[in-house]
């Protein structure tokens, strides 16, 4: 498959494209980001890199650290995160709360905030040092010692977490949150803030690819485990999108609002954009543009 020709084909076809999206306004620190970056980035399996755009330059990867975080808790705690957390799409927004009341506090599934709050919670009670033990493990599954949270970005969506800290008080009321409610929060919005080039996210989701196995050779997770995420990924990834998301683009992947999409194809490649402008649902409009375009060319998809 010739990856870097496909990109530069894709490249060309976005340039082309009217663009109808914005950026975020939830976070006042991310509505500073220039809003026509984009870059792309494949990792294949048999370890070759292609790159496009602005693929080495940091964003905020916000909710795609999701994926991260409950596959971290999946390591230690497996199949006991699904007492209080379920797996099915929710069909709301990222952010709702209308569920919760009648679901009595147990989140639809660990992608929307309040599931990933929730995941938030677990490694907040069985890690050490919370942030520290997270950092290590995403700079451990990337290979990329620099990766850090950005420390303005966390403040910014502190100053603003109204919704994050109605949806985590209100998960406390049903007792489905164990620990302080602000500690928790701050655990959550340093997950969200971390930032990441699209090759470092390529990397750090290459072991959902790889059966269970990052870049390094490192087992994070078990083949089983990791189907099962990858599976949670494909019906949840893009909340009330991801059956578009499905529809086009035809591979598993998690979304964030700083603009960023990781993808994978099992077995073959991990992708990685970035497109700060996003949709109605909160997702990459460029990114699910390119992704689409990815695998129609490649034929390569899960479908
Ligand atoms: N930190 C953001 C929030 O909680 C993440 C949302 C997202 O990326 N969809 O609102």
């Amino acid at each position: 498959m010739k990856y870097e020709t496909i990109l530069q084909e894709i490249y060309i076809e976005l340039k082309s494209l009217s663009i109808t999206g914005n950026l975020t306004t939830s976070i006042p620190e991310l509505s500073k980001v220039n809003p026509d970056k984009f870059g792309m980035h494949i990792s294949t399996i048999d370890g070759q890199d292609f790159g496009i755009g602005d693929s080495n330059e940091k964003f905020s990867i916000q909710s795609v650290s999701k994926a991260l975080t409950v596959a971290l808790a999946f390591s230690f705690l497996d199949e006991e995160i699904w007492k209080r957390v379920g797996v099915e799409p929710s069909g709301s927004s990222f952010n709702s709360l209308i569920q919760l009341e009648y679901e009595l506090g147990i989140p639809r599934n660990p992608f929307i905030n309040a599931g990933a709050i929730v995941i938030a919670d677990m490694l907040v009670t069985h890690l050490e040092n919370p942030k520290q033990d997270f950092l290590d493990f995403i700079r451990m599954i990337s290979g990329s010692p620099t990766i850090d949270f950005n420390l303005k970005v966390a403040q910014s969506e502190k100053d603003t977490r109204f919704r994050n800290a109605a949806l985590t008080n209100f998960l406390k009321s049903f007792g489905n949150i164990h620990n302080d409610v602000e500690t928790v929060l701050d655990f959550y919005f340093h997950q969200c803030s971390v930032e990441m080039t699209c090759k470092e996210l390529a990397h750090s989701f290459f072991f959902f690819a790889n059966e269970g196995k990052t870049k390094a050779g490192v087992q994070v997770l078990t083949q089983s485990q990791v189907k099962r995420l990858n599976a949670l990924m494909q019906t949840c990834g893009f909340y009330d999108e991801s059956g578009e998301f499905t529809y086009r683009v035809g591979l598993p992947g998690k979304s964030g609002i700083g603009g960023g999409i990781a993808a994978l194809f099992p077995k073959n490649f991990v992708v990685a954009t970035w497109s700060p402008r996003l949709n109605k649902k909160g997702n990459s409009e460029l990114g699910m543009n390119a992704l689409e375009l990815l695998t129609t060319k490649t034929g390569m998809s899960v479908f």
